[in-house]
């Protein structure tokens, strides 16, 4: 293999190493590149791409050394032959010379030469010399110059004796003068005569020849100086020479050229006559050793360095992946800590933290609103049809919303709750947003089935930029807690006369913990429940009521809720069934009915409390009846199943309290363990309408399939006493038979005859 064909072959193999480098690094670029976008350009330049090409550079500097080790091997090596072949051409011009010395010096060539004897000569400076040394032509020549006899060996390019003559001729003449001037330059123990010898073209190739004076080896025979006869011994170093050195020191396709060769990976000298001459050149095909190992060895080099690069490739991008996985999981738990999982809106947390940054941000004139809507009776839906139509009931909502307000940032912050930003909005557009969700929310939503209605109240608050987000968020409950107050389904802008109000729920909390602290402010009324057809009470429902020193008296609607909210509901009704507990005791013909909130029936010792206050005043449970609320009923709440079955066990009654109002479906309310059913009032006010007529007299029938007890609450007329006892109810309670009153005025009312009730005065409440 050549010099430069192995480079060439070198630098395409380098090449395609390189270009499959850079193929697979693009297909992993391209590949990635998607990822690429979401990792910072640094995170992956870093991880994956520094890798890869700091792999690629260690590999491409092993070879680079490796090619450089290898063909500076082969440079030396190069000239080594170079300075071999030159000492060769040398060697063989003296040994030429030295050749001709065995028989040039010597009497009987004296004698012979000078007799003229040319068999002789033929036998022994001529065909003896080219048989024995190779020697490829002979010429003696006399004193005068005469050939006296001449040998060329025979071959196809035999040189004419005019070209040897030529060829000579200087180098003869340059002898003669050296041996008439007596000049032994080079004369040694080795070297016997002097002689003239030079590289030379001879026709068209290229010899050595030597002339050498014919002397005597004993200095017997005297001759004058510059008389000898000489010898001229030719070498022609092409051919067989060429084939005898490539033989004996490996030189492969050895030649010889006139001109200069073109084959750049041919090692070549040039060969020069003594004077300067060019003659031509000897060429050849160098040994490479560093090119041969690095041949034998390059595939495995290679192999280790693609699989090098690979490796760092694969494992930076390995690396890499992960840190994308890494960051899109950081991204998904982000997500899931700023979204609601249930609906994807934003969370109260994402809410808060863009409602700041956006008012922080916000222009001094802009204008930013937030809305509160809170659906009205989701815990019904969510107690009534159970959890997970109440959780489709939210998604569904969500979509409403979303669908409603497009470009605001939407969130859900709680159960039911939910929050509005606006942004660049006029204050009467807040308006008509509030009411398009109010009548939005108000149409009923189809879940699995069944026409579920709920309905939204909706609190606004506006800022033009100089509100902080704690405030406007503040304004937006105060708003939703008015919109609530009045009645639901509606919505509320806030005003500043709302800060007053909520002023006087904060002194209401304020106040009611004083009174329970100081126990004498509150009260219990009773409101007598009679038989449908008869003016004598059966019964009492007992009410709290709590007398303001200031305000005066505040009724349960107001303080109860407050009660619950700030946690000493359980005082209060502790305070009720004290109060019932010891009437009961009292008056031993009448059975006594209190409510329980939710909060209360809730709560693990409930029911241990009313037993223990029933046996403080040695009254029989069943004489005491708990009325609950629809939803509570059926809402499967643990702790509130258990607490009704342990009161029911051991003998207290249980009663619904506003019936019909729960949304309740009969068939769950079949499963429902009470004793009473109370219709609401709100169906006995409209009983002359047909719808709610039918709803009381659907609820009385079901009742009295079930066994149970029912009584109509909020009796106000005549009309609706004679309608519910044609329907079959069986007690009445309401402002015509008596206003709650008193618990002194209930002993009185207890212990009077049927015709003095009707006429008596109370003190109401
Ligand atoms: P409720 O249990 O439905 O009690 C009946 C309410 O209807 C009473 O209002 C009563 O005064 C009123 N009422 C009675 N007859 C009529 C009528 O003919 N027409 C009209 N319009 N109203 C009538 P009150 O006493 O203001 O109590 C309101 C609610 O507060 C009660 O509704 C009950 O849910 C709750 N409450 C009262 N006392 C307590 C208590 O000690 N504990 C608990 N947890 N809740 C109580
Ligand atoms: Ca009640
Ligand atoms: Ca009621």
């Amino acid at each position: 293999m050549s010099h430069s064909s192995f480079s060439s072959d070198f630098r395409s193999l380098t090449k395609s190493i390189s270009g499959g480098l850079t193929c697979a690094f693009y297909f992993l670029l391209k590949y990635e590149k998607a990822d690429t976008r979401m990792v910072g350009q640094s995170q992956w330049f870093l991880k994956w791409l520094l890798p890869t090409i700091a792999s690629a550079l260690v590999g491409g500097l092993l070879l680079g050394t490796l090619y450089w080790a290898a063909a500076r091997a082969d440079q030396v090596a190069a000239a080594r032959q170079k300075d071999l072949v030159t000492l060769i051409v040398s060697k063989m011009q003296s040994s030429v010379a030295h050749d001709q010395e065995s028989a040039t010096v010597w009497d009987d060539a004296v004698i012979k030469s000078k007799a003229g004897d040319l068999d002789w000569l033929g036998t022994n400076l001529g065909q003896w010399m080219n048989t024995y040394f190779g020697h490829d032509a002979a010429v003696v020549l006399s004193a005068e110059g005469q050939v006296i006899y001449q040998f060329i060996a025979a071959s196809e390019n035999a040189p004419s004796a005019e070209d040897l003559r030529e060829s000579y001729l200087p180098l003869a003449r340059r002898l003669r003068e050296r041996l008439t001037a007596g000049d032994e330059e080079g004369v040694s123990d080795t070297v016997l005569s002097i002689g003239q010898s030079d590289l030379t073209y001879i026709g068209k190739r290229p010899a050595i020849v030597s002339v050498k004076p014919i002397t005597s080896d004993t200095g017997e025979i005297e001759q004058q100086a510059g008389e000898e006869n000489l010898h001229v011994a030719v070498r022609f170093l092409d051919s067989d020479f060429l084939t005898d050195i490539a033989n004996e020191y490996q030189f492969a396709e050895m030649q010889f050229t006139v001109h200069e060769p073109h084959d750049k990976s041919h090692s070549q000298i040039p060969l020069k006559s003594a004077s300067g001459r060019p003659i031509g050149f000897f060429n050849w095909h160098p040994f490479e050793p560093g090119s041969s190992v690095l041949y034998a060895t390059l595939p495995v080099i290679g192999l280790s360095v693609l699989s090098i690069f690979g490796a760092a490739s694969l494992a930076g991008r390995a690396i890499w992946r992960r840190s994308v996985r890494l960051a899109s999981s950081r991204r998904e738990l982000q997500h899931l800590a700023l979204h609601d999982s249930l609906t994807g809106l934003a969370n109260r947390a994402y809410f808060e933290r863009e409602l700041s940054s956006r008012l922080e941000s916000a222009l001094p004139q802009a204008k930013h609103g937030v809305l509160f809507v809170d659906l009205d009776r989701f815990k019904a839906v969510n107690d009534t049809y159970g959890h997970p139509t109440g959780d489709k009931l939210i998604s569904l909502v969500a979509l409403r919303l979303a669908d409603l307000l497009p470009n605001a940032l939407i969130a859900r912050i709680g159960g039911d709750e939910f929050t509005v930003l606006l942004e660049g909005f006029e204050i009467q557009d807040a308006g008509v947003l509030a009411d398009s969700i109010v009548k939005r929310l108000r149409e009923p939503f189809e879940i699995d089935g069944a026409h579920v209605v709920v309905g939204a109240s909706v609190g606004a608050a506006l800022s033009t930029g100089r509100l902080d987000a704690m405030e406007l968020t503040r304004r937006a409950d105060i708003a939703l807690y008015h919109a609530k107050a009045a009645g639901r389904n509606t919505y509320a802008i806030f005003g500043e006369h709302m800060d007053d109000l909520l002023r006087k729920r904060r002194r209401l909390e304020h106040d009611l913990r004083a009174a329970l602290d100081a126990g004498t402010q509150f009260e219990v009324f009773y409101q007598p429940v009679y038989p449908a057809n008869s003016d004598l009470p059966c019964s009492l429902e007992a009410l709290s009521r709590w007398r303001h020193p200031e305000l005066g008296l505040i009724p349960p609607d107001v303080f109860i809720p407050i009660a619950e909210e700030i946690g000493v509901i359980h005082e209060i009704g502790a305070l009720v069934l004290e109060d019932a507990c010891s009437l009961l005791a009292e008056l031993p013909s009448t059975d006594i009915a209190v409510n329980a909130s939710a909060v209360e029936l809730g709560s693990p010792g409930y029911p241990l409390r009313v037993l223990s206050i029933l046996a403080k005043w040695g009254v029989a449970p069943n004489r005491l009846e708990v009325e609950i609320t629809e939803s509570l009923a059926v809402s499967g709440e643990e702790q509130t199943t258990r607490n009704v079955a342990m009161l029911r066990a051991a003998g207290v009654r249980l009663a619904i309290d506003d019936f019909g109002t729960g949304h309740s479906s009969f068939s769950r309310i079949q499963n429902m363990i009470v004793d009473r059913i109370k219709i609401d009032k709100s169906f006995i006010q409209e009983i002359d309408q047909r719808r709610s007529r039918a709803v009381v007299e659907a609820i009385i029938t079901m009742a009295r399939a079930q066994g149970l007890d029912t009584t109509a609450e909020g009796v106000e007329t005549n009309d609706q006493r004679e309608t519910l006892i044609l329907l079959g109810c069986d007690h009445v309670q309401g402002f015509l038979l008596s206003r709650p009153v008193s618990r002194g005025q209930v002993t009185a009312l207890c212990s009077a005859s049927p015709s003095t009730v009707q006429n008596q005065q109370w003190e109401t409440a």
